[in-house]
């Protein structure tokens, strides 16, 4: 379960979130990890207030370069220096205000390995792309693009997670029924890659809430999810964890 803080917070308001989140964490049971990934300049704060629970942290971007010029760049080397763990890339945000490609998002995500972090690789398709036909298709392309560029030990380290664009702070989030369906095509194309289609954790994202969490989890392979408005509430955060703990059970 991680936390998509988006570019919220600040450092007075962090530190009692974080605190409170790494307090009711290590009560989950059922092999329930948390992480949260927070805007940079929080970094050395996360680390000092989390490093001692069960919480990890991470960054929400990494550039597909190692260091040079590179104006406003973080290199995934100085992410490590934080001590963080997971690196998200290929957030419909970056895709659509920044442009990323595809391709882009593929060597993101090598860079994030390279530097032994788990990049928590995102796809999903937008309604309009929806309505004019399967939203396979779409995440067949981003996803391809990922997977193309690994070796089968590289993918079996990843994390995906389905965030449908529409469903991106929207309040709708899809169905249990319409996540699974893509979920399983996911499973499928890892699958094909050669890794263990079965290590790699499928993340449901989308206007997940303490009301829908537990109907989403309960899906067969959706294994937890990537929370964005819901992360920046200790109370519904941990609720929403708390329904992913009950459906392991
Ligand atoms: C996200 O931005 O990754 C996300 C899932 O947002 P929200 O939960 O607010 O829809």
């Amino acid at each position: 379960m991680v936390g998509n803080w988006k570019m919220h917070g600040r450092i007075k308001e962090n530190a009692a979130l974080l605190t409170e989140v790494a307090a009711w964490a290590s009560a989950l049971q059922n092999d329930v990890h948390v992480g949260v990934c927070v805007p940079c300049p929080y970094l050395a704060q996360s680390q000092a207030l989390l490093s001692e629970s069960v919480v990890r942290w991470g960054i929400q971007d990494v550039s597909a370069h190692t260091h040079g010029a590179y104006t406003g760049e973080v290199a995934a080397e100085m992410a490590a220096d934080f001590g963080v763990t997971y690196v998200i890339v290929g957030h419909s945000e970056r895709r659509a205000y920044h442009r990323e490609s595809p391709e882009l998002v593929a060597e993101k995500a090598r860079r994030a390995l390279d530097a032994r972090l788990t990049p928590i690789v995102c796809v999903g398709e937008t309604l309009e792309q929806r309505e004019l036909g399967s939203p396979e298709r779409v995440i067949a392309e981003q996803l391809d693009a990922v997977l193309d560029a690994m070796t089968a030990e590289q993918v079996a380290s990843i994390v995906i997670a389905y965030e449908p664009v529409w469903a991106i702070g929207t309040g709708k989030s899809a169905t249990a029924e319409q996540a699974q369906d893509v979920h399983a095509f996911v499973r499928s194309k890892l699958a094909k890659t050669g890794a263990a289609a079965d290590v790699v954790p499928v993340l449901y994202g989308g206007s997940v809430k303490p009301e829908n969490a537990q109907e989403l989890f309960a899906q067969q392979d959706i294994d937890g999810g990537l929370i964005g408005g819901a992360s920046l509430k200790s109370k519904d955060f941990l609720a929403i964890c708390q329904a992913a703990q009950t459906v392991l059970q």
